[in-house]
């Protein structure tokens, strides 16, 4: 589902040049749960960046449903973005949009006509579980709920494949359990191959098949959560 090959990802910036992401190569299967872990600036979201052309790589291919993103751009990355989307830490809803507004947002991007989208939306609140807050702003939302519209809302289009940037990292354990939770049930569900970055090693641990630890730019280790655990 996602070829990472020989990645890399120079920053030009003032103070000079980074390398954020190091001759990465990685290859991730349809329908698996892989995780990124490693400090901050190890190079986390650069790498899940560049797995929707948010960030294109100075060198090196990234072919995410069969799409190759590291080359696309415009409408044909528009496109591909319907089947790789995302959610963010910090949420990114639109504040003057109800929950049923947000979660219906990118499906009039899509130009969905709008009574399947009012079904669609429909079915959508009930997979996260927001049965009567589809009215509700997300001020009055607690983090959760909050991240729960953004679940929905990256969902709306079908998606092959959730990218998820720090998802949990702006809620408490018991939420963010919760959360796990239910991003484990679509992956069984809907069969959606799921790729999260995390500093968080619980979060690692609780729902990913593989994962990779990330180190100043490199993948240091790979493989199943408890084989790169096991090592001392
Ligand atoms: P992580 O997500 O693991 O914290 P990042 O991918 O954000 O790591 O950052 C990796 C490195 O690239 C860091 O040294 C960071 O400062 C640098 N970096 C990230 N984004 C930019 C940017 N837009 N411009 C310049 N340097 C950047
Ligand atoms: P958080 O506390 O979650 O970091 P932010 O204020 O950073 O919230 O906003 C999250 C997202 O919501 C951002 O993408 C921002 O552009 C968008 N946003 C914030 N306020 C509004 C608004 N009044 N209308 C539309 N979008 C908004």
């Amino acid at each position: 589902m996602i070829s990472i090959q020989n990645v890399k990802k120079i920053y030009a910036s003032s103070k000079g040049k980074v390398t954020a992401v190091d001759h990465v190569s990685l290859e991730i299967k349809e329908g698996e749960i892989f995780g990124v872990i490693g400090y901050s600036g190890a190079g986390k979201s650069t790498l899940i960046r560049m797995l929707n052309g948010l960030e294109i790589p100075t060198s090196g291919s990234v072919v995410v449903a069969e799409k190759k993103v590291s080359k696309i751009k415009g409408s044909e990355l528009r496109k591909a973005r319907q089947e790789i989307s995302m959610i963010f830490q910090h949420f990114n809803l639109l504040w003057s949009r109800t929950v049923r507004e947000n979660i219906a947002f990118p499906l009039e991007i899509a130009r969905i006509p709008k009574s399947q989208r009012l079904k669609r939306v429909d079915e959508l609140i009930k997979l996260v579980g927001l049965e009567g807050r589809e009215d509700a702003y997300p001020s009055q939302l607690s983090g959760g709920q909050k991240q729960r519209v953004g679940i929905a809302r990256a969902l709306a289009n079908n998606p092959k494949v959730l990218l998820c940037d720090e998802a949990t990292s702006a809620l408490d354990p018991q939420t963010t359990d919760s959360i796990l939770e239910l991003l484990v049930d679509i992956n069984k569900r809907l069969g959606l191959t799921i790729v999260l970055i995390t500093h968080e090693m619980h979060v690692i641990r609780k729902i990913c098949h593989r994962i990779a630890v990330m180190e100043e730019g490199k993948v240091v280790e790979i493989g199943p959560v408890l084989e790169v655990f096991k090592n001392p």
